[in-house]
């Protein structure tokens, strides 16, 4: 079998652009992938141009030789976009043994460990609603773990568009609104807050000692995670668990977060750290550390249904992403997505992913020029999204 050609989509949806790729055979097979960098999809796009010179004429099957020509072969290794474009590669490499051998990825990946995959579920964002009748709304409807991002208190805050941050606002609100969560759902919900990089070390310092009560499944990231040492910092003013991981780049710089105890979850995101291939090195390394993976998948239907069957086959899994515009991904461009029953994944059965993607309909999907956030301070200085 060989690789005959490598197409790339950029489709605009829900004011985003996913970022697709199609990877056909000689043999009429073909897989499907995504790379996951959220925004500034056009290097993706780049470098896959780059990539797609060597590996046209190559057996797709031999996805471990391929993952690491792909990481190391351009000498200056890694990066987001080198990770995230070999990401989408690998993903659909692993689509297209699942239909050739005509079992599901999470076969391939050594099989079941578990029945199902369950989720957890963001509140809305930015919906002006507190986030403890965002909370009673969703147990209600049989939830069990929600996640929040940190709001400010001011209505001008919008967590799509560019706004004004101030940590300390940020802090004192959402401590209060979590507070209120915990009161109102009881003790059996498991929450938990992602900080998205927001805060220094001596905020999330502060932040986890105002809300030790609440009893969070896992603060994630409420620092910039560039450096280890800063989070062992945080480690010893605060014994919060932490989720990191969700923005990394391969198994190298998911290595030191696993290995001197700064992650308690690990936040890999399937379309970033180098496909299924990088993944489950990850997963594996977390396991040696008694560490669970809470997989990233907010890039839509294929990082999702790739995150389902990575679950599916690990045996150190906690919980998987849902989020809550996962819904509304249009089904003439995705005609086949897994199903979400209740606040859980059955397990796929069909060959490969168990999805697909209809590149006839992308017309319908322009990609429109989309920025994360840019969001400042009250002083105007830029500070993190
Ligand atoms: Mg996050």
């Amino acid at each position: 079998m060989k690789i005959t050609d490598i197409k790339t989509f950029i489709v605009g949806i829900q004011g985003k652009n996913l970022f697709v790729i199609k990877v056909e055979t000689d043999k009429g097979v073909y897989g499907i992938g995504q790379g996951g960098t959220t925004a500034r999809e056009s290097s993706m796009n780049g470098m896959i141009e780059h990539m797609r010179d060597f590996l046209i004429g190559k057996d797709p099957r031999r996805i471990e030789d391929i993952n690491q020509e792909l990481y190391r072969s351009q000498y200056y290794e890694g990066g987001t976009i080198i990770a995230a474009a070999t990401s989408a590669i690998d993903i659909a490499l692993w689509d297209i043994l699942g239909k050739y051998l005509n079992v599901p990825v999470w076969q391939l990946l050594g099989g079941a460990t578990r029945r199902h995959v369950t989720c957890f579920i963001d509140g809305p964002a930015g919906s002006g609603r507190s986030f403890a009748d965002q909370a009673e709304d969703l147990v209600g409807k049989g939830w069990k773990t929600i996640r929040f991002l940190p709001e400010t208190g001011d209505p001008e805050f919008k967590q799509d568009r560019d706004s004004i941050f101030e940590p300390w606002e940020s802090i004192y609100w959402t401590a209060d609104q979590i507070k209120q969560v915990r009161q109102r759902v009881g003790p059996d919900i498991q929450l938990a807050i992602d900080y998205h990089h927001r805060l220094n070390v001596a905020e999330a310092a502060a932040f986890c000692q105002r809300i030790q009560d609440v009893n969070l499944l896992f603060l994630e990231e409420p620092i910039r995670s560039e450096s280890p040492d800063a989070y062992a910092a945080l480690r010893k003013m605060s014994p919060m668990p932490f989720a990191i991981g969700e923005e990394f780049s391969g198994i190298y710089v998911f290595a030191p977060f696993i290995e001197q105890g700064l992650a308690n979850y690990v936040r890999l995101d399937v379309c970033n750290v180098g496909g299924f291939t990088a993944a489950r090195k990850v997963a594996a390394m977390a396991e040696a550390h008694y560490l669970d993976i809470v997989p990233h998948t907010p890039q839509g239907s294929i990082c999702l249904a790739a995150s389902v069957h990575l679950c599916a086959a690990i045996h150190n899994f906690a919980i998987l992403e849902y989020n809550y515009l996962m819904p509304h991904l249009p089904v003439d461009l995705f005609p086949k997505q897994l199903d979400l029953q209740g606040d859980r994944f059955p397990l796929p059965q069909d060959p490969g992913l168990g999805i697909d993607f209809n590149e006839e309909a992308i017309s319908e999907y322009p990609p429109a020029r989309w920025e994360p956030p840019h969001c400042l301070r009250r002083d105007g200085a830029f500070t993190n999204w």
